[in-house]
């Protein structure tokens, strides 16, 4: 939009190997220095396209223990071309851990479980940023000073912080029945925000054209092609964790898609550069019943997603019409893996699963994870000693205003004997891992 182009001549260059846009459905390639997000002849998406020889090479040249622990750790396979650009943002995100989860495979008859943890991501506590480094990095390529996007709540967060960070304004547009703790934050890190009496896909909608009125650039609308590579550094990150052996399942929520159909792209990747042996790795998608239009059509084994109006109290899932759904489709089913859906209450006890087996506090998008990852188990779709990752997409911090209440202690004399009864009611009442299993599995 504004702005200059990606490319001088005097800039000095990344190792990334990026050297188009290609088209979703005509295979029309773009330079990648254009600035487009959709194609000019058919109007479907754009995707970063690489030279992978090239990546190999480079790739062979600079040792793993040599890189940087961060977001641009596989940078040749990343889009951002400016050295500038990178040096300025995610210097601290990604590479977050892959946890061994003993207690809660126990719980699953799992016996290899690992949660890739990216409710712990820095700066913004999701997955978001993974995918907004890569919006703000193009925006500071192309020498933009603003950022908008369109948020059910996490990419608001991470568009925020990266702003900052990076000195350009921000302005977070919400559609109704957001998180609302998720607003507070963004204008607490300084966004601008503005909330949009409609949902997700209304909000979307119009936050497009006010992107094409204004020339603003919006990092999940007008950077797409560029915050959607930021998600395959997921599926990096797991494999090379796992020692470079691909695991046989990943489960992940899906919302507009961007996540599960990347994390396929990363593995195909992967394999192409000859690192890991990924194409028997299946994805599995977990999304709430109040708004499945993705699983629903996998389960189907249809191409096409019919969009829903959400229903859900996992807010951050509620995308009824997926901008990404047909890709997540392909991949899942091009990998024989399956999708599921948790109703609003076993999404919450997927929460106090995870919490009270792991320690580890997530939002509703990572209860519906948990929930579909119970269902899957119980189906007997892993092998028991199978290698089994789910993603920890967000932080229950920022949702714990939307979690159902516990019941709240009364309060007792600051005196011992009235503190030995309460103490002795404590231990009497049920557990959380109690209550949660008897939600899950009825
Ligand atoms: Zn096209």
């Amino acid at each position: 939009m504004s702005t200059q182009t990606a490319q001088s001549p005097t800039r000095q260059r990344t190792r990334s190997c990026a050297t188009g846009l290609a088209c979703h459905r005509c295979d029309h390639v773009y330079p990648l220095e254009e600035a487009i997000f959709a194609c000019p002849d058919c109007g479907k998406g754009l995707d970063v396209v690489y030279d992978y020889e090239l990546a190999a090479k480079h790739f062979s040249e600079v040792p793993a223990a040599a890189r940087p622990q961060n977001i641009w750790h596989f940078e040749e396979l990343l889009p951002i071309v400016d050295a500038s650009a990178q040096a300025r943002v995610g210097l601290h995100s990604g590479y977050t851990p892959l946890i061994r989860a003993e207690r809660l495979g126990a719980e699953l008859g799992l016996a290899n479980l690992y949660l890739k943890d990216d409710s712990t991501s820095r700066p913004s506590l999701s997955y978001k940023d993974r995918v907004v480094s890569m919006s703000v990095a193009r925006l500071l390529e192309r020498g933009g000073t603003e950022i908008g996007c369109v948020s059910t709540g996490n990419v608001g967060t991470a568009v925020a912080s990266f702003a900052a960070k990076a000195g350009v304004d921000s302005y977070v547009f919400y559609p109704n029945r957001l998180e609302d703790t998720k607003a507070r934050a963004c204008m607490a890190l300084g966004a601008k925000v503005c909330q949009v009496e409609g949902n997700y896909d209304e909000a979307n909608r119009r936050c497009r054209e006010l992107a094409e009125a204004t020339g603003m650039d919006f990092a999940n609308i007008t950077l797409r092609p560029f915050y959607a590579e930021g998600a395959k550094t997921a599926a990096f990150e797991i494999v090379e964790q796992l020692d470079w052996q691909a695991p046989p399942h990943i489960v992940t929520a899906a919302a507009g898609g961007t996540l599960s159909s990347r994390l396929h792209k990363g593995l195909v990747e992967l394999q192409q550069l000859g690192l890991a042996h990924t194409d028997t790795t299946r994805i599995h998608i977990a999304q709430p019943s109040g708004c499945n239009p993705i699983a629903s059509a996998i389960l189907a084994e249809e191409a096409e997603i019919r969009p829903v109006t959400p229903e859900t109290a996992a807010h951050s899932l509620a995308i009824g019409a997926p901008g990404d759904g047909y890709l997540v489709i392909d991949a899942v089913l091009k990998r024989g893996g399956t999708g599921g859906y948790a109703s609003d209450p076993e999404i919450f006890a997927g929460i106090d699963l995870l919490a009270a087996t792991e320690g580890l506090l997530t939002e509703p998008a990572g209860g519906t994870t948990i929930a579909v990852l119970e269902k899957l188990a119980a189906a007997g779709r892993f092998d028991p000693d199978e290698v089994v990752v789910a993603i920890i997409t967000g932080n229950g911090l920022k949702t714990l205003d939307d979690h159902p209440d516990k019941p709240w202690p009364a309060k007792v004399d600051c005196e011992l004997d009235a503190m030995l009864a309460a103490l002795s009611e404590l231990k009497a009442g049920p557990s959380l891992a109690d209550s949660a299993r008897e939600q899950l599995q009825g």
